[in-house]
């Protein structure tokens, strides 16, 4: 295991803030992560487990614990059949690498869930999900390191209750399980049917795409977002930074009265779309305290120069302080932040979340 000390989180997260972790321990097998976790229960350190950082922000304190960094590499076909394949991956690898993957071999299921940054082993976490794609759609079952009883097992794809956004994993039982590998059953059709989640169909039709391949959904995807999306690695995000606004159906009726575009979800429930907030607030574009909101998808924030959370808590407070006074509504913000407490044995929740489990303040929405 390889082991390293005071680490700077901002080098470990994609919206490059937070001050240093204690420890940070990369893990690339399984008698590692168990090393990691040993290490950790010997010396008294919370635990915090991290993928790419894409969707988690460090704070100026830093983490007085371990990180622990998931690199467990391999993918592999399990079986198949003409109908259907089951394909695994372990959990640090990049997840877009695992889509190619599977289109590369014409399997379909996960194809428009091309170029979300991250790794395999946080995807189920937060299901993740974009054009009309989640990953509970093809999830099987995922392989974990369960801290509390100290052994590997697998959880199939009912344990995880799997929402929009939110599982057992970033909920009630947040911080007990470390994610080693996941397995899907996907599609083994090189032909799919549409019609396709809107922007994408109005993206095949503008370019005459007709052959609806795995591989071609998947280029088309990442065409959308390669125009859309700021690539972290050049911009530093930590994607969508606010959660879409959630009503009641009464909440929804007086925000259509009121003239806002109110969108119905599959589960029935209404949502109301933050970065339109954000655009009629006039802040679409705006640069303040060394970060800006994207002048093409305004639910993103750039870190274009700032070093400290101080910044980032700064320019939150501004965008929400302003769009309430224009809307009436409340943002929320939507990545996670690594707690001071981290988990522990005892506690699987962070204790600053205790009373509010921490899919409360999970991802609540696609970007795209
Ligand atoms: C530009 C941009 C675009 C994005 N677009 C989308 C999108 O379209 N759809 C979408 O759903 N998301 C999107 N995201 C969010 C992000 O890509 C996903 O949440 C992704 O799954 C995060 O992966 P990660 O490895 O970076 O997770 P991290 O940020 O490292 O971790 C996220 C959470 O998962 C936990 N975790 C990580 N690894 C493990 C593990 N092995 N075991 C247990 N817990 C673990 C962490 O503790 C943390 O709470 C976007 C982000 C960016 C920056």
């Amino acid at each position: 295991m390889k082991l390293r000390e005071n680490v700077p989180i901002s080098t470990l997260t994609t919206m490059r803030l937070g001050g240093s972790a204690r420890y940070v321990a990369e893990v690339h097998n399984l008698a590692e992560v168990k090393e990691a976790y040993d290490f950790a229960r010997e010396n008294s350190l919370p635990v915090y487990p991290l993928g790419s950082g894409s969707n988690t922000i460090g704070r100026d304190e830093g983490f007085p614990g371990l990180i622990i960094l998931n690199r467990l590499k391999g993918m592999e076909v399990i079986e198949e059949t003409s109908d259907d394949v089951l394909v695994r991956s372990a959990g640090g690898e990049i997840w877009d690498d695992f889509v190619k993957f599977c289109t590369d071999r014409g399997y379909s299921g996960i194809e428009a869930m091309s170029g979300i940054p991250g790794t395999v082993g946080a995807a189920p976490v937060q299901n993740i999900g974009a054009y009309g794609q989640s990953l509970s759609n093809t999830l099987d079952h995922i392989e974990v390191y369960d801290t509390k009883e100290r052994e590997m097992i697998i959880l199939g794809h009912d344990e995880l209750k799997m929402r929009y956004r939110k599982t057992i994993l970033n909920t009630e039982e947040a911080g007990r399980y470390f994610v080693t590998a996941i397995t899907l059953r996907l599609e083994n059709f090189e032909h799919l049917e549409p019609p396709f989640y809107n922007s994408l169909q109005k993206y095949l039709d503008e370019h005459k795409i007709t052959e609806y391949s795995p591989t071609n959904i998947r280029n088309a995807v990442l065409a959308i977002r390669g125009d859309k999306l700021p690539d972290p690695a050049v911009q530093p995000s930590a994607g969508s930074f606010f959660k879409n606004v959630q009503l009641s159906p009464e909440e929804a009726e007086v925000a259509r009265t009121n003239g806002y575009k109110v969108y119905k979800k599959s589960d029935g429930s209404f949502t109301l779309n933050s970065g339109w907030l954000i655009e009629e607030a006039g802040l679409k574009g705006k640069q303040f305290h060394n970060f800006q909101v994207s002048d093409k998808a305004s639910l993103i924030l750039i870190n274009v120069n700032a070093k400290s959370y101080h910044e980032l808590d700064q320019v939150r407070s501004e965008i929400i302080k302003t769009v309430f006074e224009k809307s009436g509504y409340k943002l929320e913000q939507e990545p996670v932040e690594i707690p001071s407490t981290g988990f522990s044995e005892r506690d699987t929740r962070p204790a600053s979340q205790n009373s509010q489990p921490r899919g409360k303040s999970a991802n609540e929405q696609e970007l795209v």
